[in-house]
């Protein structure tokens, strides 16, 4: 199969927007990209959160164990610039696009809800939520609606450590989540895969799966990714930019 690398020509626009049409099942994967043009740093890259933090430090059990406080401190951070943001075109086309049938489930690796706050409904959390926090002793579990006061948060029910309800280094993703998005990806005769690097399995490897199912894969991202190779188009634009075209095309907005 060949891949044609495109940047923004209408031509691209409407050749997705036909194979959308003729797609029977579409699904959608999301990176850290899809978020950025709201503000949200992605982790690799030019801008990218690992550049200034180290992962061991900040993204794994044992740093929490060994400092939760730091820990919290950077997740508190993070919680305040997602509660700032809005979602962009890229989330809110998706969300209409999955209203009106056109997609079926965004996969997202993003903890920051915002294709939900763009009014998804069918959101598979491959790395779980921001702002979803879980005891390390207990099960109690809940949903916060703002930042932290008191870090680190401590539960309500035994008084243990609460820890951010997302998957760490070297965790598990959740179950559920991950089977339902295997079953997605090799069911869809489309993907459209929008603002990952994928450098992190098993997400990364969801194209794979789509493809090898005889399905298609659309990569939008502005720059290369180790999979565009096998892509069938790789549009190399940035997603909001891509999806406001797209969403014209579609007569969405
Ligand atoms: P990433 O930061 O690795 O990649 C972001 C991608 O988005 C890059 O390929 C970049 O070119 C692209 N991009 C940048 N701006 C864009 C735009 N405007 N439009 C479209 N694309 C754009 O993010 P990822 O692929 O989501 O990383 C995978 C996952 O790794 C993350 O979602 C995260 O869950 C996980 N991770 C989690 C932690 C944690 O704290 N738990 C730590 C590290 C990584
Ligand atoms: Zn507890």
């Amino acid at each position: 199969m060949n891949t044609w690398v495109v940047t923004l020509g209408e031509d691209a626009v409407k050749m997705v927007a036909q194979w959308i049409r003729e797609s029977s099942y579409t699904v959608v994967l999301t990176g850290a990209g899809v978020s950025a043009e709201s503000g949200i740093p992605t982790f690799r890259g030019r801008d990218g959160l690992w550049n200034k933090y180290r992962p061991e430090e900040l993204a794994t059990p044992e740093a929490f164990n060994s400092n939760p406080k730091r820990v919290w401190e950077w997740y508190k951070w993070r919680m305040e610039l997602i509660a700032k943001a809005q979602p962009n075109l890229a989330h809110i086309v998706l969300a209409k696009m999955q209203q009106k049938d056109t997609i079926g489930p965004i996969i997202t690796q993003n903890v920051d809800g915002l294709h939900q706050r763009a009014g998804a409904v069918d959101v598979v959390e491959l790395h779980g939520n921001i702002w979803r926090v879980k005891c390390i002793s207990c099960s109690y579990a809940s949903k916060l609606d703002s930042p932290p006061e008191e870090i680190p948060p401590r539960c309500p029910e035994c008084g243990s450590l609460l820890r951010p309800g997302v998957v760490w280094f070297g965790e598990p993703l959740p179950e559920q989540a991950i089977r339902r998005a295997l079953q997605e990806a090799s069911h869809a005769k489309l993907i459209l895969v929008v603002g990952t690097s994928l450098q992190v399995y098993p997400a990364a490897y969801l194209p794979v799966l789509t493809k090898n199912y005889g399905g298609h894969v659309v990569i939008i991202n502005p720059t290369p990714t180790p999979l565009d190779d096998e892509a069938d188009l790789v549009i190399r634009r940035e997603a909001g930019e891509f999806f406001e075209k797209l969403g014209k095309e579609l007569g969405l907005i």
